[in-house]
């Protein structure tokens, strides 16, 4: 054969990157704002994450779809950003696009619901509730999230999950069409659901208003007085194991204020772990990593993550 025509054998890792270089190029076609290289500390609520190697923020549902659409038939990595309270990033960063939903934050009411778009911050959502004298959803506030990312997490406190006000949620199947799942098909349940499982893009949900109430105020000062409220944390590292409060046994293993780096177990809440200022993804694995070990150690009960690590 012509040394001509030989196939191009690219270093391991070097083909993905090139259909990642292809797919950042095409989506410059797709109404909404690329970023090369960037930074996903800037993205979290924990502050840490390296760079990606797109970031993109669609104009509309339909360049998310058109986005998602693309990366799979790609088969280039994708993951959709919320608000960024959740996750862990590597130091590394990610190989591929994160897709943010930021910008996708329109929101109507109907009659007893509101149908609002995946981005939509939940703060937002409140108010808008509470504009039109409903305050069914302040049960959520304070939490810091978006609809999309806490209908995935089924966000929520000991009262009430997001789960529990769901008519139905719009989804990016598989094959690519809009898909309606009623609650039932989005199996809610602690701190997870079908839609996180699946990892669907999901687009937008349509939330009950009921007769429940909520004071906004009060859960605010609640969370000001017990959380670290002011510091980088992504809210709960670890789920509570049936019966039991993880904090509590975090604290119960002499963890408050144990510090790796600049990552550290915070004082006021064992369960938060906060970034005092520059730590790195890594001391925020290592500090995971210990704090598990020990309260296995101390008590046999080893601890689910609630804070979602993404590899890179
Ligand atoms: C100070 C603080 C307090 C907190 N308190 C609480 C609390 O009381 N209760 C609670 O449940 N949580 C709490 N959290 C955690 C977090 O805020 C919630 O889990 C929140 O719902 C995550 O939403 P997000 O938009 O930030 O999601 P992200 O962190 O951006 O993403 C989380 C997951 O959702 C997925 N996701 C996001 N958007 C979409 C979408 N459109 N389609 C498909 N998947 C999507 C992501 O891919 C990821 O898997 C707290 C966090 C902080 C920092």
């Amino acid at each position: 054969m012509d040394s001509d025509h030989q196939p191009v054998t690219l270093p391991e890792g070097g083909e993905l990157l090139h259909r990642v270089g292809d797919t950042l190029s095409s989506l410059e076609s797709i109404p909404g704002e690329l970023r090369r290289g960037e930074p996903l500390a800037g993205h979290t609520t924990l502050q840490v994450g390296g760079p990606a190697d797109g970031f993109f923020l669609p104009a509309s549902v339909e360049a998310l779809v058109g986005a998602v659409s693309l990366c799979r038939a790609r088969d280039v990595p994708y993951f959709i950003l919320g608000k960024g309270s959740n996750v862990l990033f590597s130091d590394a960063g990610y190989r591929g696009l994160i897709i943010s939903t930021e910008r996708l934050s329109e929101c109507t009411l109907v009659d007893d619901h509101l149908r609002a778009e995946c981005g939509l911050p939940l703060s937002q959502l409140i108010s808008i509730a509470n504009a039109h004298g409903n305050t069914s959803l302040n049960f959520l506030a304070g939490i810091p999230g978006s609809v999309g990312g806490a209908l995935a997490m089924n966000a929520g406190t000991g009262e009430r999950s997001i789960g529990d006000v769901v008519r139905e949620v719009t989804v990016l199947s598989a094959r690519g069409a809009l898909e309606s799942l009623d609650r039932a098909a989005c199996a809610f349940s602690y701190r997870t659901s079908s839609l996180l499982e699946s990892r669907l893009p999901i687009l937008s949900a349509t939330l009950l208003l009921d007769e429940r109430r909520f004071d906004r105020k009060e859960l605010l000062a609640r969370r000001a007085a017990t959380q670290p409220v002011s510091e980088a944390s992504a809210g709960c590292a670890f789920k509570n194991p049936i019966g039991r409060s993880a904090g509590d046994l975090i604290e119960r293993a002499g963890l408050k204020g144990f510090q790796v780096g600049m990552a550290r177990v915070s004082d006021i809440h064992a369960n938060f772990i906060i970034n005092v200022g520059g730590a790195s993804s890594n001391e925020i694995y290592r500090i995971i990593d210990i704090v598990r070990q020990k309260v296995y150690k101390s008590f046999h009960i080893l601890l689910d993550l609630e804070i979602e690590v993404v590899d890179g």
